[in-house]
């Protein structure tokens, strides 16, 4: 396995390199869900190409960027287990050299809600960042998993705008054996944080079980009950819940028709977490038995037994 930390080697690697490459950006601490994209990225390519930057652009002032976990052995040994070929890893300098002045920016819809709220100049740091390595790598195809959803449709259309050589493959998110998806940041939970944290995932179940084994397609019924749900939990501070269209990421309240997104975000103690799900409604109905209840849930009223 090759480690490569400039950008004019990477670049000579590259010419030297026959066939197709696969990319698995990264900001390094990686868990299983890096490794699944990693494992994907070789079974579909000649190489497997991993990049370990943490991206200063992509933090806000006041994030974690300085606290950002980083431990390169421990990654490079994942790595060569995993049959890597080669592994990237930039200092600043080299991904944005004095003068740099590409930035990349992915305007509308996409960037601005969600986490381009929360989050403002985060997905122009993570457009120019991922153009950028694009541009040195040039794989043929690039893994990015869903757990980072609004990203993988920002990524996709950054390469359909500039018209980019590149497949954007999106992967399923890896999830701890409790629910709780994957995460560097998962590392900053203490053991209670961690249990208040499993409300996202099991309201990520409620949408489920309600769309699909309730049968109900209220958008705004769906946002709402989550969020009341999460709300129960005090340790848990929910930034959003979302149920949106599944590739414009635009925010549903109506009947969902097609598949939607269910997206949340929330800060547990000082980490903020984010999960999402989709949830496809097209042909459930509402199951004979249940007809009552879901009435009186979406009329708001409360049933008490008799
Ligand atoms: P990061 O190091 O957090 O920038 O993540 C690098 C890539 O791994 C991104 O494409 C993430 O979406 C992906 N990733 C992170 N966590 C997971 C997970 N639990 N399951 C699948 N992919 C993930």
């Amino acid at each position: 396995m090759k480690i490569i930390e400039t950008v004019r080697e990477m670049e000579a690697e590259r010419a030297r390199l026959p066939g197709s490459a696969g990319l698995v950006p990264t900001m390094g601490a990686l868990h299983e869900g890096h490794l699944s994209l990693v494992r994907r990225a070789r079974a579909d390519n000649d190489f497997a190409v991993v990049s370990i930057f943490v991206n200063p652009t992509q933090f806000g002032p006041n994030e974690d960027y300085q606290s950002y976990p980083r431990d390169r052995e421990r990654d490079l040994a994942l790595l060569e287990a995993e049959g890597v070929d080669v592994v990237f890893m930039p200092g600043e300098e080299e991904m944005y050299p004095p003068g740099f002045d590409e930035w990349v920016e992915v305007p509308g819809p996409l960037t601005s809600r969600l986490e381009g709220v929360a989050r403002p100049g985060h997905f122009r740091g993570v457009a120019t960042v991922v153009a950028r390595l694009f541009r040195i790598v040039r794989p043929q195809r690039a893994y990015f998993g869903q757990k980072d959803a609004q990203q993988v449709r920002v990524i996709r259309r950054m390469v359909s705008d500039l018209g980019l050589p590149v497949e954007i493959v999106p992967m399923p998110i890896v999830r701890d054996a409790d629910g709780l998806a994957l995460s560097s940041r998962n590392a900053y939970l203490s053991p209670a944080e961690r249990r208040a944290a499993l409300v996202l995932p099991r309201a990520l179940d409620l949408a489920r079980m309600m769309a699909l084994g309730w049968g109900i397609r209220e958008a705004d019924l769906l946002r709402e009950s989550l969020e009341d749900y999460i709300r129960q939990v005090p340790q848990v501070r929910l930034d959003y819940v979302s149920i949106a269209d599944e590739e414009t990421l635009e925010e549903l309240h109506d009947t969902i028709e097609g598949p939607a997104l269910v997206l949340l975000a929330a800060r547990v103690g000082s980490t903020r977490l984010i999960d999402n799900t989709v949830i496809i409604t097209e042909g459930v109905d509402v199951p004979e038995a249940l007809r009552d209840v879901v009435e009186d849930i979406k009329a708001g009223r409360s049933r008490s037994s008799t």
